[in-house]
C-alpha cells in the first residue's frame, strides 16, 4: 500500500511521496516523473542558461529599433529643413 504513495525520482533517485511531485494529467500516475525539488533545479538552470541570451536578444532588438526611430526622426528632421529652406 505504502509504495502507492511513493515513486522513485527519475532524476534524483530518491523514493518520495506522491505530493512531492506536480501533478502531470498527460502523465500515468498523474504526476510528473521528477520530484519537485528536482524540478525546480532544473528550471533554475534552464533559465540561468536561458536568461543571458534571452537578455541579450531584447538588447539588440532595443539598438535595432533605435536606429530605426533615429532614422525615422531624421527623415523627418530634414524633410522639414527642406521646407524650411524653400
Ligand atoms: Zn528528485
Amino acid at each position: 500500500m505504502d509504495s502507492d504513495l511513493k515513486k522513485a525520482c527519475n532524476s534524483c533517485l530518491e523514493l518520495k511521496l506522491l505530493s512531492d511531485f506536480s501533478k502531470q494529467s498527460s502523465s500515468k500516475d498523474g504526476r510528473k516523473y521528477r520530484c519537485k525539488d528536482c524540478d525546480k533545479r532544473y528550471f533554475d538552470n534552464y533559465y540561468a542558461e536561458k536568461r543571458p541570451k534571452v537578455l541579450e536578444g531584447v538588447l539588440s532588438w532595443q539598438k535595432n529599433n533605435k536606429i530605426k526611430v533615429s532614422e525615422h526622426k531624421k527623415k523627418y528632421r530634414d524633410k522639414k529643413n527642406l521646407e524650411n529652406n524653400v
